[in-house]
């Protein structure tokens, strides 16, 4: 074996680093990489996930794109695993696989009412606000009051484009229809609801104080949350980052309120029990139970329930990953599942030349940096298990090519990735903006083929 062909099978930060890693590996073979990416422009949830008012994280697409740039990656954008391309295709193609697939939906909650009229997923909302092509371009933002259910950073996102004025985000990427349907939003009240106590929160300081900073949003935090147990008193003591969350959170106790035209309300030890429909099917309250510290860091119910009432609920409680064609898939964890990357069969044994990293391998925790060490170790084992590859019938580069051509698939590269960039940029332009998302697939498609002329 003189020549590893590998693909890889997404092109979020996973993929691309696991892409980068291996070619700076040493190893005794060359390397040839093709990164298959369904949407028509790579980078995942950077660009689809992360809040579009958080530049700096953002940010992270250049060391991305300078992956990509350096000329030894192939990009196959527009095709889908399992539509356009299957496994038995990248059998012939290929020694090995990497799925990086990531996650994009919802985990289910099981309450009652959450299938209601105005009950949303929080990937749903954030796909939307990021511009993904593949949701509809408007959001029913009719309601005064919401619940956010959830505390974790992906609650605190979703709360703060509720709550944040629309023509604030105007400095960022948001797509035209995102602010045209955040502008007309009515929403005065948002409210957060998380099943333990301030101690306990997933939230991360930055995140989590960025919200005391939107103009003209008071922050709502409620006494009775703050009596804190043994557990809770330890925990503020002894680690830095839930003693700055306490402090941010003292801080807003001392604050005057009531001056402001919209309100975020953090309501703590909170189990939801119901969301509540009106006779029309549509969501008209949020029913909790209010919880209490059990002493060990964990909450009980109380038994008394409260009502709060808003028009929509969001729930903000995890991602999921998708199964991918003709592989094993973990329903309970959503993920491919894999020994440190090796994908495994039901039995246990490892499947040959098939690896798995990012989201899809560990479940969609963890920040962007941590798909880094995430790729090392898959990484490795493909690098070491050269007995177990693929015998591909035709491991030419030209043979994926003939067979996308051969389907009609309207492949999307690199090139065409800087060029739809470049327009992005361009559209952004007259008005100051970094640059403006274009959504639609088709115009995604068209623009990085070269048939819609260069903006700006
Ligand atoms: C709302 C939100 C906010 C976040 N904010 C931050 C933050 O501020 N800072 C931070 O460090 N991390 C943040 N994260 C976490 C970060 O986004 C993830 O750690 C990281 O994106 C996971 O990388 P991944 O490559 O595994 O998956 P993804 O980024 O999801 O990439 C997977 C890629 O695979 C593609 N794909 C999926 N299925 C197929 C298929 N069948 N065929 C071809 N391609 C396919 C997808 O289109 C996607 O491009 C956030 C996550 C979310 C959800």
């Amino acid at each position: 074996m003189t020549k590893l062909r590998l693909a890889i099978v997404g092109a979020g930060p996973a993929g691309i680093y696991a892409a980068d890693i291996l070619l700076k590996t040493e190893r005794s073979f060359d390397v040839s990489i093709d990164l298959f990416e369904q949407l028509p422009a790579p980078y995942g949830l950077v660009r689809y996930g992360v809040a579009p008012d958080h530049p700096r994280i953002k940010g992270i697409v250049t060391a991305l794109r300078d992956v990509l740039d350096r000329g030894d990656i192939r990009v196959f954008g527009n095709v889908r695993y399992g539509v356009d391309v299957t496994l038995e295709d990248l059998k012939q193609h290929y020694h090995a696989v990497i799925f990086s697939t990531g996650a994009i939906k919802d985990t289910e909650l099981d309450v009652p009412g959450i299938d209601l009229e105005g009950s949303h997923g929080a990937a749903d909302f954030v796909s939307w606000f990021d511009g993904h092509p593949d949701v509809p371009r408007t959001w029913p933002l009719e309601a005064e009051s919401v619940a956010v259910i959830g505390n974790g950073n992906v609650a605190l996102d979703v709360s703060r484009i509720l709550a944040k004025h629309a023509d604030d985000l105007l400095p960022t990427e948001i797509p035209a229809n995102v602010h045209e349907g955040l502008a007309a939003s009515p929403v005065t009240d948002v409210h957060v609801f998380g099943r333990r106590g301030p101690a306990q929160v997933k939230f991360t300081p930055l995140e989590l104080r960025e919200l005391g900073e939107l103009r003209d949003v008071d922050m709502i935090v409620h006494d009775e949350d703050f009596d804190h147990d043994e557990a809770s008193k330890t925990a503020i003591a002894t680690n830095k980052q839930v003693f700055v969350i306490d402090k941010v959170l003292n801080q807003w106790r001392q604050r005057e309120v009531g001056q402001a035209s919209r309100r975020l309300h953090l309501h703590f030890f909170a189990n939801p029990v119901e969301i509540v429909g009106d006779d029309q099917g549509r969501v008209r309250a949020f029913r909790y139970e209010r919880t209490a510290p059990d002493g060990q860091g964990g909450v009980s119910g109380t038994g008394e329930v409260r009502e709060v009432e808003v028009q929509a609920v969001y729930r903000a409680v995890g991602y999921f990953g998708s199964p991918l064609d003709g592989l094993p898939f973990d329903e309970k964890r959503g993920v491919l599942p894999n020994h440190e990357g090796q994908v495994l069969d039901d039995e246990g044994s490892v499947v040959p030349g098939v690896y798995a990293t990012g989201w899809i391998k560990r479940g969609p925790v963890g920040l962007i940096g941590h798909t880094k060490s995430d790729a090392m170790e898959t990484v490795r084992h493909v690098v070491n298990d050269q007995a177990n590859w693929w015998t591909p019938a035709d491991p030419s580069e030209e043979g994926v090519v003939d067979l996308l051509r051969s389907r009609g698939v309207e492949y999307t590269d690199l090139e065409g990735w800087h060029r739809l960039d470049e327009h992005e940029i361009g559209l952004g332009a007259p008005q100051g903006r970094a640059r403006v998302k274009v959504v639609p697939r088709d115009e995604m498609v068209r623009v990085s083929r070269g048939a819609v002329p260069a903006q700006g």
